[in-house]
């Protein structure tokens, strides 16, 4: 196991959220490192790094899974 910065938060322990309709911004917990901001993770572990991926880039997962077939 090894301790990294949260991708999510980037250490920073809460992550910002954006409303696109009122252009206002909110700060909430970083569920990822349970407002740690930082993690442990198994580095060669494929379904972390899938786990990691699909949590930074959620619109890149659902195209990337919309792909699969059925
Ligand atoms: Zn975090």
């Amino acid at each position: 196991m090894t301790k990294k910065i949260c991708p999510i938060c980037h250490g920073n322990g809460y992550v910002t959220d954006a409303d696109p309709e009122s252009q206002q911004t909110a700060h909430r917990d970083c569920d990822t490192c349970d407002s740690q901001g930082e993690i442990y993770t198994a580095v060669s572990d494929p379904d972390t790094l899938l786990q990691d991926m699909s949590k930074s880039f959620p619109q890149f997962w659902r195209n990337f899974t919309n792909q699969l077939p059925n």
